[in-house]
């Protein structure tokens, strides 16, 4: 039942008690105290030894006691429909504020960083609505908060392995250990730089999962957004020997994209499709129009994924061979961000493969223009 038909049919239940005690007290009552008064007034007459009586004062006599008689019944029902009513609205109100205060506790208990507490959800009405929705936003804090802890502990467990890197060689060189070669201020330029990328990456992750910057949305073809970021790369696929094609209609397929959001998601899976691929392998873009969304596909030869990490890849610093990923700088983080910007972009990013050494091929949609 909801809140207000509750407080409605409470208060008409208090009125209706208040008068029906009112009714009965007041009919039980008044003869008696009619009958009481009666015979004080003929106590007082024989009293006084008045025998002699005439009508018209005995009328206002009557009329006395029947006002008496009626006031004193009135009052006393009068007062206890009063105390009934009172108790049987503050019994009432102790009902409808006890969620209230179980909501104001909880506040204060999340406030004070225990995200696990719930509340008990007893009733269907606006009260039970609001525990729901408090347990809901409840768990929805539990939950940003230990994506916070875990950010934390993986962007200091990536930072570590640098560092350490860094000041390893630093203390072989103070030492005398490590030969101060063109070699060992390498190792150290790509240790800094690799710490450079991570911070650069976590930086731009912040910013895309904030929904920063807006999404520049306009109609793009999506031909011209391949072409451009195939031109890019092109001499590093021809320089690792991979063969890149692209399969695209020969009309233009408008897109509503931000160009250059599009184009960061298309050199990520080109990037990752090169460096996961062996020389002498092939790698295939194609684009296909259906159901008002257009369609892209990255299709590689190269080292596949087991079905346990197509999705995990996309979780921020998951790469499934680590220190592979690692000396070639990779943070992990490039699919999240692609997959941010698609879904910005009301589109879709996933992968699939066969299994290990089978290939794999990423898809994307995107709305069109
Ligand atoms: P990274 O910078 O490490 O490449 P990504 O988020 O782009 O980060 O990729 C996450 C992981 O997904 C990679 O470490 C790799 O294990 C896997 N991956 C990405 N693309 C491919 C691909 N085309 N073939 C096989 N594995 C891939």
């Amino acid at each position: 039942m909801k809140l207000a038909t509750r407080l409605f049919l409470s208060h008409l239940i208090v009125v209706l008690i208040s008068i029906a005690l009112l009714g009965i007290l007041t009919t039980r009552l008044a003869p008696a105290a009619f009958e009481i008064r009666n015979e004080v007034e003929t106590i007082q007459i024989n009293g006084n030894e008045q025998l002699e009586s005439n009508t018209s004062s005995d009328r206002s006599s009557l009329d006395a006691s029947i006002t008496e008689a009626v006031i004193t019944a009135l009052l006393i029902a009068g007062g206890v429909a009063v105390i009934v009513a009172a108790g049987i609205s503050w019994a009432i109100s102790r009902r409808i504020v006890r969620p209230i205060r179980a909501v104001v506790d909880a506040s204060q208990y999340i406030a004070g960083g225990h995200y696990e507490q719930r509340l008990d959800v007893h009733t269907h009405d606006e009260l039970g609505d609001l525990s729901h929705q408090f347990n809901q936003m409840a768990a929805a804090l539990a939950t940003i908060e230990n994506t916070r802890r875990q950010l934390l502990a993986d962007v200091s467990h990536e930072l570590k392995t640098p560092l350490a890197s860094i000041k390893g060689y630093m203390e072989g060189l103070q030492d005398g250990i490590v030969a101060p070669t063109p070699e060992t201020f390498h190792l150290l330029y790509c240790e800094a730089d690799r710490l450079q990328r991570l911070v650069h990456d976590l930086q731009e992750l912040s910013h895309i999962e904030a929904g920063l910057p807006e999404l520049n949305l306009k109609p793009h073809s999506a031909n011209a957004l391949i072409e451009s970021v195939v031109a890019r790369l092109v001499l590093q696929y021809q320089s690792k020997g991979i063969q890149l094609c692209t399969q695209i209609p020969p009309t233009p397929v408008m897109v509503l994209a931000d160009f250059d959001r599009i184009g960061q998601v298309l050199l990520n899976l080109l990037g990752n499709a090169l460096q996961y691929t062996s020389s002498g392998g092939m790698v295939s873009i194609c684009l296909n129009p259906e159901n008002g969304r257009a369609h892209f596909s990255i299709s590689d030869t190269g080292i596949g994924l087991a079905a346990e990490d197509r999705e995990r890849i996309f979780q921020r610093f998951y790469r499934v061979d680590k220190s592979r990923a690692r000396s070639s700088g990779g943070s992990g983080i490039g699919l999240t961000i692609a997959r941010h910007l698609v879904e910005r972009h009301r589109g879709q990013l996933w992968a699939e493969s066969e299994g290990i050494s089978k290939g794999s091929t990423f898809h994307f949609t995107l709305q069109m223009a």
